[in-house]
Protein backbone atom coordinates (compact mmCIF):
# COMPACT_ATOMS: atom_id res chain seq x y z
CA UNK A 1 0.00 0.00 0.00
CA UNK A 2 1.39 3.30 -0.75
CA UNK A 3 0.23 6.59 0.91
CA UNK A 4 -0.64 9.29 -1.17
CA UNK A 5 -1.36 12.12 1.60
CA UNK A 6 -2.27 11.67 4.64
CA UNK A 7 -5.09 9.99 4.61
CA UNK A 8 -5.50 8.75 0.56
CA UNK A 9 -4.34 5.32 -0.24
CA UNK A 10 -3.77 3.20 -3.26
CA UNK A 11 -3.50 -0.43 -3.63
CA UNK A 12 -4.20 -3.91 -5.93
CA UNK A 13 -6.42 -6.61 -5.53
CA UNK A 14 -4.76 -8.99 -7.61
CA UNK A 15 -7.56 -11.33 -9.59
CA UNK A 16 -8.13 -14.03 -12.75
CA UNK A 17 -4.77 -15.73 -14.00
CA UNK A 18 -2.69 -12.08 -13.87
CA UNK A 19 -5.56 -9.13 -13.89
CA UNK A 20 -5.29 -6.39 -10.94
CA UNK A 21 -8.03 -4.36 -9.79
CA UNK A 22 -7.13 -0.81 -7.90
CA UNK A 23 -8.35 0.37 -4.94
CA UNK A 24 -8.27 4.01 -3.77
CA UNK A 25 -9.56 4.83 -0.42
CA UNK A 26 -9.82 7.61 1.64
CA UNK A 27 -11.69 7.22 5.23
CA UNK A 28 -14.23 5.17 4.52
CA UNK A 29 -14.94 5.78 1.06
CA UNK A 30 -13.06 4.25 -1.92
CA UNK A 31 -13.12 3.66 -5.81
CA UNK A 32 -12.11 1.11 -8.16
CA UNK A 33 -10.31 0.85 -11.48
CA UNK A 34 -11.14 -1.25 -14.13
CA UNK A 35 -12.80 -3.94 -12.01
CA UNK A 36 -12.53 -7.34 -13.48
CA UNK A 37 -14.60 -9.02 -11.70
CA UNK A 38 -17.29 -8.30 -8.50
CA UNK A 39 -17.19 -10.90 -5.67
CA UNK A 40 -13.41 -10.52 -4.82
CA UNK A 41 -13.71 -6.96 -4.73
CA UNK A 42 -16.86 -6.33 -2.61
CA UNK A 43 -15.22 -9.17 0.17
CA UNK A 44 -12.33 -7.02 0.30
CA UNK A 45 -14.06 -3.68 0.71
CA UNK A 46 -16.19 -5.24 2.88
CA UNK A 47 -13.16 -6.43 5.04
CA UNK A 48 -11.59 -3.11 4.82
CA UNK A 49 -15.30 -1.29 6.12
CA UNK A 50 -15.51 1.15 3.09
CA UNK A 51 -18.01 2.23 0.98
CA UNK A 52 -17.58 2.26 -2.99
CA UNK A 53 -18.68 5.15 -4.41
CA UNK A 54 -16.98 5.62 -8.06
CA UNK A 55 -15.49 3.03 -10.79
CA UNK A 56 -13.33 3.82 -13.16
CA UNK A 57 -12.71 2.10 -16.06
CA UNK A 58 -9.53 2.30 -18.60
CA UNK A 59 -11.37 0.55 -21.88
CA UNK A 60 -14.08 -1.53 -22.54
CA UNK A 61 -12.32 -5.31 -22.30
CA UNK A 62 -14.42 -7.88 -19.97
CA UNK A 63 -11.77 -8.03 -17.89
CA UNK A 64 -11.38 -4.45 -17.28
CA UNK A 65 -15.23 -3.93 -16.85
CA UNK A 66 -17.07 -7.74 -15.85
CA UNK A 67 -17.46 -6.61 -12.01
CA UNK A 68 -19.22 -3.49 -12.82
CA UNK A 69 -22.64 -4.73 -12.59
CA UNK A 70 -21.83 -6.65 -9.21
CA UNK A 71 -20.42 -4.00 -7.80
CA UNK A 72 -23.20 -1.73 -9.05
CA UNK A 73 -25.43 -4.31 -7.38
CA UNK A 74 -23.97 -3.92 -4.14
CA UNK A 75 -23.79 -0.03 -4.08
CA UNK A 76 -26.14 1.29 -6.31
CA UNK A 77 -25.07 4.64 -6.65
CA UNK A 78 -21.36 4.52 -7.08
CA UNK A 79 -20.14 6.80 -9.92
CA UNK A 80 -18.85 5.20 -13.16
CA UNK A 81 -16.20 6.35 -14.94
CA UNK A 82 -15.45 6.29 -18.80
CA UNK A 83 -14.97 6.57 -22.52
CA UNK A 84 -18.06 9.03 -23.78
CA UNK A 85 -16.77 7.85 -27.20
CA UNK A 86 -17.07 4.26 -25.89
CA UNK A 87 -20.63 4.50 -24.37
CA UNK A 88 -22.36 1.90 -26.26
CA UNK A 89 -19.42 -1.16 -25.08
CA UNK A 90 -19.42 0.50 -21.94
CA UNK A 91 -22.69 0.98 -21.54
CA UNK A 92 -23.38 1.30 -17.51
CA UNK A 93 -21.20 4.51 -16.98
CA UNK A 94 -22.89 7.66 -15.15
CA UNK A 95 -19.74 10.02 -16.31
CA UNK A 96 -18.18 10.02 -20.00
CA UNK A 97 -14.86 11.63 -19.81
CA UNK A 98 -12.81 12.46 -22.25
CA UNK A 99 -8.63 13.07 -22.70
CA UNK A 100 -8.05 16.39 -21.26
CA UNK A 101 -10.74 16.34 -18.60
CA UNK A 102 -10.61 16.81 -14.93
CA UNK A 103 -12.60 14.86 -12.55
CA UNK A 104 -13.07 15.29 -9.40
CA UNK A 105 -12.56 11.66 -7.30
CA UNK A 106 -12.11 11.59 -3.28
CA UNK A 107 -11.21 15.24 -3.06
CA UNK A 108 -8.64 14.77 -5.57
CA UNK A 109 -8.21 15.97 -8.59
CA UNK A 110 -8.09 13.17 -11.59
CA UNK A 111 -6.54 14.33 -14.97
CA UNK A 112 -7.94 12.34 -17.84
CA UNK A 113 -5.34 11.61 -20.70
CA UNK A 114 -6.63 9.72 -24.28
CA UNK A 115 -4.05 6.67 -24.78
CA UNK A 116 -5.28 5.13 -27.87
CA UNK A 117 -3.30 2.08 -29.15
CA UNK A 118 -4.64 -0.89 -27.51
CA UNK A 119 -7.98 0.33 -28.06
CA UNK A 120 -9.18 3.50 -30.16
CA UNK A 121 -11.14 4.48 -26.98
CA UNK A 122 -8.39 4.05 -24.33
CA UNK A 123 -8.28 6.05 -21.29
CA UNK A 124 -5.77 6.99 -18.79
CA UNK A 125 -6.07 8.65 -15.27
CA UNK A 126 -3.66 10.75 -13.29
CA UNK A 127 -4.71 10.91 -9.52
CA UNK A 128 -3.60 13.82 -7.86
CA UNK A 129 -0.69 15.72 -7.05
CA UNK A 130 0.53 12.89 -5.50
CA UNK A 131 1.62 11.25 -9.43
CA UNK A 132 -0.66 7.70 -9.44
CA UNK A 133 -1.17 6.67 -13.01
CA UNK A 134 -3.92 3.98 -13.79
CA UNK A 135 -3.02 2.73 -17.45
CA UNK A 136 -4.80 -0.08 -18.02
CA UNK A 137 -3.52 -2.19 -21.01
CA UNK A 138 -1.45 0.60 -22.59
CA UNK A 139 1.87 0.92 -20.66
CA UNK A 140 2.59 -1.88 -18.74
CA UNK A 141 6.28 -2.63 -16.18
CA UNK A 142 8.60 -3.51 -19.02
CA UNK A 143 5.73 -3.66 -21.79
CA UNK A 144 2.96 -2.53 -24.25
CA UNK A 145 -0.19 -3.28 -24.19
CA UNK A 146 -0.65 -5.54 -27.99
CA UNK A 147 -2.20 -3.21 -30.90
CA UNK A 148 -5.95 -4.71 -31.09
CA UNK A 149 -7.58 -1.48 -33.03
CA UNK A 150 -4.73 1.32 -32.82
CA UNK A 151 -1.99 1.56 -34.93
CA UNK A 152 1.96 1.78 -34.03
CA UNK A 153 1.78 5.44 -34.50
CA UNK A 154 -0.66 5.46 -31.74
CA UNK A 155 0.66 3.42 -29.22
CA UNK A 156 3.66 5.34 -29.94
CA UNK A 157 2.06 8.62 -29.23
CA UNK A 158 0.66 6.77 -26.37
CA UNK A 159 3.48 5.57 -24.47
CA UNK A 160 5.20 9.81 -25.27
CA UNK A 161 2.29 11.04 -23.55
CA UNK A 162 3.01 8.83 -20.33
CA UNK A 163 6.60 8.91 -20.40
CA UNK A 164 6.39 12.83 -20.16
CA UNK A 165 4.58 12.76 -16.76
CA UNK A 166 7.14 13.01 -13.90
CA UNK A 167 9.72 10.49 -13.06
CA UNK A 168 8.67 9.62 -9.81
CA UNK A 169 4.93 9.05 -11.27
CA UNK A 170 3.07 5.36 -9.69
CA UNK A 171 2.66 3.24 -12.87
CA UNK A 172 -0.72 1.17 -11.51
CA UNK A 173 -0.93 -1.17 -15.12
CA UNK A 174 -3.66 -3.85 -15.07
CA UNK A 175 -1.95 -6.77 -15.85
CA UNK A 176 0.86 -9.08 -13.90
CA UNK A 177 3.17 -8.89 -17.37
CA UNK A 178 6.58 -8.02 -16.18
CA UNK A 179 8.74 -11.26 -16.03
CA UNK A 180 7.93 -12.22 -19.01
CA UNK A 181 7.87 -8.39 -20.87
CA UNK A 182 11.20 -8.38 -19.49
CA UNK A 183 13.04 -12.01 -20.70
CA UNK A 184 11.52 -11.24 -23.78
CA UNK A 185 13.67 -7.85 -24.28
CA UNK A 186 16.44 -9.50 -22.58
CA UNK A 187 16.37 -11.86 -25.27
CA UNK A 188 16.71 -8.70 -27.50
CA UNK A 189 18.91 -7.16 -26.10
CA UNK A 190 21.48 -9.45 -23.94
CA UNK A 191 23.81 -6.81 -23.19
CA UNK A 192 21.93 -4.56 -21.64
CA UNK A 193 22.50 -4.58 -17.88
CA UNK A 194 19.89 -2.34 -16.90
CA UNK A 195 17.02 -4.46 -18.32
CA UNK A 196 18.75 -7.70 -16.87
CA UNK A 197 19.10 -6.22 -13.27
CA UNK A 198 15.26 -5.44 -13.57
CA UNK A 199 14.55 -8.99 -14.84
CA UNK A 200 16.19 -10.58 -11.55
CA UNK A 201 14.60 -8.30 -9.27
CA UNK A 202 11.53 -9.05 -10.30
CA UNK A 203 12.15 -13.09 -10.91
CA UNK A 204 12.46 -12.62 -6.70
CA UNK A 205 9.75 -10.85 -6.31
CA UNK A 206 7.56 -13.49 -8.12
CA UNK A 207 8.88 -16.06 -6.45
CA UNK A 208 7.47 -14.50 -3.14
CA UNK A 209 4.23 -14.36 -5.27
CA UNK A 210 4.46 -10.55 -5.12
CA UNK A 211 3.41 -7.95 -7.17
CA UNK A 212 5.74 -6.64 -9.16
CA UNK A 213 3.32 -3.40 -9.83
CA UNK A 214 3.42 -0.51 -9.42
CA UNK A 215 6.39 0.66 -11.06
CA UNK A 216 8.06 4.42 -12.07
CA UNK A 217 7.91 6.70 -15.12
CA UNK A 218 11.66 6.51 -14.23
CA UNK A 219 12.14 2.79 -14.55
CA UNK A 220 9.87 2.51 -17.56
CA UNK A 221 11.93 4.72 -19.59
CA UNK A 222 15.69 3.67 -18.68
CA UNK A 223 14.26 -0.43 -19.19
CA UNK A 224 11.12 -0.74 -21.51
CA UNK A 225 12.12 -1.09 -24.70
CA UNK A 226 8.78 0.29 -26.18
CA UNK A 227 9.01 3.68 -24.08
CA UNK A 228 12.51 3.72 -25.76
CA UNK A 229 11.69 3.05 -29.07
CA UNK A 230 12.58 5.81 -31.09
CA UNK A 231 9.82 5.95 -33.73
CA UNK A 232 6.48 4.20 -34.65
CA UNK A 233 8.33 2.04 -36.88
CA UNK A 234 11.18 0.90 -34.15
CA UNK A 235 7.63 -0.02 -32.18
CA UNK A 236 6.01 -2.26 -34.59
CA UNK A 237 8.49 -4.19 -34.69
CA UNK A 238 9.09 -4.67 -31.03
CA UNK A 239 5.25 -5.28 -31.19
CA UNK A 240 5.67 -7.93 -33.53
CA UNK A 241 8.63 -9.79 -32.05
CA UNK A 242 6.62 -9.91 -28.81
CA UNK A 243 3.31 -11.19 -30.21
CA UNK A 244 5.69 -13.85 -31.82
CA UNK A 245 7.44 -14.95 -28.61
CA UNK A 246 6.23 -17.34 -26.47
ZN1 LIG B 1 -7.45 -4.87 -22.75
Amino acid sequence: MTALSQDLRVSLIPVLQDNYVFVIERGEQAAVVDPAVADPVIRELERRGLELVAILHTHHHSDHIGGTPGLLQRWPKARVIASAADRSRIPLQTEGVRGGDQINLLGQNVQVLEVPGHTRCHLAYVLGESGHLFCGDTLFAGGCGRLFEGSAEQMHQSLKTLAALPGHTQIWCAHEYTESNLRWAAAQQPDNTAIRERLEAVRQRRSRGEATIPSTIELEKATNLFVRAGSAEELALLRQSKDQWQ
